[in-house]
């Protein structure tokens, strides 16, 4: 989960690397008494999940409180990249002198870390590598050292950085493990006319697999994610929104994925991805069905199982719970394979419902799905 500038912001304080006087609003009128606040002068910045919001109109100053109100008005409610501006944080201007670059992003391929720094922030870092890559410093960190004063050091040294961000570096590592973060990035950080290093951007992503330690995000507050997206979230459910016809409901990523391609072989567009994992319950099952239901766009549904840790007869309780909790309009070819598939085969046929129907092959099934969602 990406958080909002604002929240990286708080994170950084905690930790104790500067960042400017700044708060959160809603509400334009409230913009005004918060420039008041910070002494009159304000940069407003939208809150959105995206950067380059400088260059999209989404950070301007404002001279006094009134200019504030005006401009948080006007970015309230604008979109930038595609996302809804819901929330503006007015922060004190900083005099810069100098802005530089600092993340550490999580390098899978490598099983490290990676400190990517430069002398020359402000604009994108991947602008920066592209025109002049001898201009970013790419230093690999080792998840078990961390970052030490010393690798800090080597790290300032290699990107032409002032000895005084050595200190922030060390405290950004601190974020980046105390808080699961996947990523930290500072863009800009900058030296103010004073001397002082502060941080005045922020982006951090957790690590979702730590959610359960750090409850205080919350679920996930993105105005701009998909709503069915984030019903399958609150489940508990892998689900990916898509944009074809035939809602797909299977067991195991890769049996979902090859049903995808079963279903687009056969002319017709995949509407989702949806694994029910291996063990899945008959609730799994019902909530799965109900979120593939609830998108207008879905046409028909195939259910592909091969049972496996998951037993087919709790599948099948599973279909049969939902279609009699939720008013089935629309058609459900099931096909059930592997563990207990006979008996969760009978269960379905037991139930009869006129808008389910049973296939045995994963091919048959999908030709079948699709067909009914081209011709629905
Ligand atoms: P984005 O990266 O989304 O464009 P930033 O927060 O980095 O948004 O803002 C863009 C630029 O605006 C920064 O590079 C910096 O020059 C300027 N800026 C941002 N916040 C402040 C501030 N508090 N004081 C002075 N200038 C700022
Ligand atoms: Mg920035």
């Amino acid at each position: 989960m990406d958080l909002y500038e604002h929240q990286a912001r708080q994170l950084f304080a905690e930790h104790g690397i500067v960042v400017p006087n700044a708060e959160v609003t809603d509400s334009a009128k409230e913009a005004r008494e918060i420039a008041r606040r910070l002494g009159g002068r304000a940069v407003v910045k939208a809150q959105v999940k995206t950067g380059g919001r400088g260059k999209a109109g989404g950070v301007k100053l404002a001279a006094d409180p009134a200019a504030a109100e005006l401009t948080a008005r006007q970015m309230l409610g604008m979109r930038i990249k595609g996302h809804m501006v819901g929330k503006v944080m007015l922060a004190q201007p900083v005099d810069i002198d100098r802005e530089f670059y600092v993340s550490y992003v999580l390098d899978r391929a490598a099983g490290r870390f990676l400190a990517i720094a430069s002398a020359e922030g402000g604009m994108e870092i991947e602008e920066v590598a592209a025109a002049r890559p001898e201009a970013v410093a790419r230093i690999p960190v080792d998840p078990a050292e961390g970052v030490t004063s010393a690798k800090a050091t080597e790290i300032a040294d290699a990107a032409g950085l002032p000895p005084q961000t050595v200190d922030v570096l060390v405290r950004l590592w601190q974020v980046l493990v105390r808080e699961d973060a996947l990523l930290v990035e500072v863009n800009p950080l900058v030296r103010t006319a004073r001397g002082d290093i502060v941080a005045l951007d922020g982006k951090v992503t957790l690590d979702d697999n730590a959610r359960f330690r750090q409850a205080r995000w919350g679920a996930d507050d993105d105005e701009d994610q998909d709503p069915l997206e984030a019903a399958a979230a609150a489940r508990g459910l892998t689900y990916v929104r898509l944009d074809g016809e035939v809602g797909v409901i299977g067991n195991g990523a890769g049996l979902v994925m090859s049903t995808l391609d079963a279903v687009a072989g056969c002319g017709a567009r995949p509407a989702d991805f949806l694994d029910i994992g291996g063990g899945a319950s008959a609730q799994v099952m019902a909530d799965g069905l109900t979120v593939i239901l609830s998108d207008p766009a879905v046409k028909s549904v195939l259910v592909n199982v091969f049972g496996g840790i998951t037993a087919c007869d709790a599948v099948a309780e599973g279909i049969v719970a939902a279609v009699d909790r939720i008013r089935l309009t629309k058609p459900l070819v099931v096909r059930l394979d592997g563990n207990s598939a006979a008996r969760g085969r009978a269960i379905l046929a037991e139930r009869a419902h006129p808008l389910v129907e049973q296939v045995t092959t994963m091919d048959g099934a999908a030709r079948r799905a699709a067909d009914l969602a081209t011709t629905a």
